[in-house]
């Protein structure tokens, strides 16, 4: 049965929330950001809910340390997230805010069914990204054997997985992929001793999980979070793959529309907001994760109380408009896994030619014959332009030519800007 309930705060979160809100107005940025607001004239869910957002863009004009909501003695690391599209942000952390996020991603570990005797590899990078170390923090504080491998290497990480014994892998789902590709080329796969695998949460493809899961022989887990929120760990799917349960001790979340900003109510889609409940270094209130979910309502069937957001089906900055139509990358996931002889790897290119948008699509197949790829080639324009709405040039390349990242997979590329 479906029902809808909407989203209740208690006046017990709300408290909590008040509290979060004094401790952040001792950071510059919020102080600045919340100005004309007086925490205590807000005395309802309605009262917050009209609170202003907080976008990645107000956290970058508070480089380097303007987050910093506490004394700097009390700060013991900083994590930032990718720099590639401007300034980076700079998040500072306190112990505190370090142990939480290993309890959290202890907890994470529990849910997949991890435990002491598990072998875990880590492969997602170390750094200033919040990646491979929050995945080591919670496997230790777990008591897991931890394998800090970081990405690349291929070779080196195969004999690790095999000498090792490796019974976790940790990773992105591109790398996941690549690694799984690479152990059927080897003809190792009755040597690795993987059983599950726990992927940084992007949006992925069905097709795409199914053959990781297939190759690599292992159960599949999502794992949820972002550099502004702690890191990943503040959420993970569970046994009974219905979504991702969120850890609501730490975190209030909401779901809005994300062009008016409006709440919705639980069942419909739209993009997640979260609030820090008892972060030190660098409280978030209302942020904006970008992340386009939804809340699923009733009882998990694995019996966890902890609500569930469903699977991210895209980022509400990733819709393209195209010929004047929407493009959602879940979108074209769906219709190109549903095509015989496509594989989940292809490309998007959109380009802008003598006053007109163009759109390129490469996809991978194990057709090696020019003809049979030539008519797939048919079969894909005509099947993406009645699904999504306009015609592609469809290009057949063989399977493992389109890279793989071993960060998060970017497959539309606009160059029209
Ligand atoms: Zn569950």
């Amino acid at each position: 049965m479906y029902c809808v309930i909407l989203v209740i705060m208690t006046l017990e979160i709300l408290d909590t929330i008040k509290e979060s809100m004094r401790h952040a107005l001792n950071s510059p940025f919020y102080r600045n950001h919340f100005s004309g607001i007086n925490v205590e004239d807000i005395r309802t869910q309605a009262d917050f809910e009209q609170l202003p957002f907080t976008d990645k863009e107000n956290l970058r004009n508070a480089y380097p340390l303007g987050l910093a909501a506490v004394p700097e003695e009390k700060i013991v690391r900083i994590h930032s997230s990718s720099g590639t599209t401007g300034t980076p942000v700079i998040i500072p952390y306190t112990q505190k805010d370090i142990n939480d996020w290993a309890m959290m991603f202890a907890r994470c570990y529990e849910t997949a069914g991890v435990t002491k005797q598990d072998r875990v590899h880590i492969t997602p990078g170390y750094g200033l990204w919040t990646a491979g170390i929050g995945f080591q923090l919670g496997a230790e504080l777990l008591g897991a054997m931890t394998i800090p491998m970081g990405p690349g290497n291929t070779d080196k990480q195969l004999k690790m997985m095999l000498d090792l014994h490796s019974t976790v892998l940790c990773a992105t789902s591109s790398y996941a992929l690549l690694l799984a590709e690479e152990i059927e080329k080897r003809g190792i796969r009755d040597r690795i001793s993987l059983k599950k695998s726990l992927i940084g949460s992007e949006r992925w493809g069905e097709r795409m999980r199914t053959r990781i899961a297939s190759e690599l022989g292992v159960e599949l887990y999502d794992i949820y979070g972002l550099t502004e929120i702690y890191g990943p760990g503040i959420g993970i799917s569970c046994p009974a793959q219905c979504g991702m349960h969120i850890w609501t001790d730490y975190l209030y979340y909401e779901i809005i529309d994300p062009k008016t900003g409006a709440v919705l109510p639980a069942g419909q889609s739209g993009e997640l907001v979260l609030t820090t409940l008892y972060k030190e270094g660098a409280p978030l209130i209302r942020y904006r994760t970008h992340d386009l979910t939804r809340e699923l309502s009733g009882m998990c069937p694995c019996g966890r109380s902890f609500p569930r957001i469903d699977t991210l089906i895209g980022r509400s900055d990733d819709m393209i408009k195209v010929k004047g139509t929407m493009i959602y990358p879940s979108r074209v996931d769906e219709v190109l896994s549903a095509i015989p002889d496509v594989s989940s790897e292809y490309q998007i290119i959109i380009d802008h030619l003598n006053g007109r948008d163009t759109v390129n699509l490469l996809f991978e197949t194990h057709l090696t014959e020019r003809p049979a790829q030539e008519s797939l080639e048919k079969i894909v324009e005509t099947i993406f332009k009645s699904a999504i709405g306009f015609t592609p040039y469809a290009k057949a390349v063989g399977m493992g030519e389109l890279p793989r990242s071993e960060k998060k997979s970017t497959r539309i590329f606009d160059n029209r800007y």
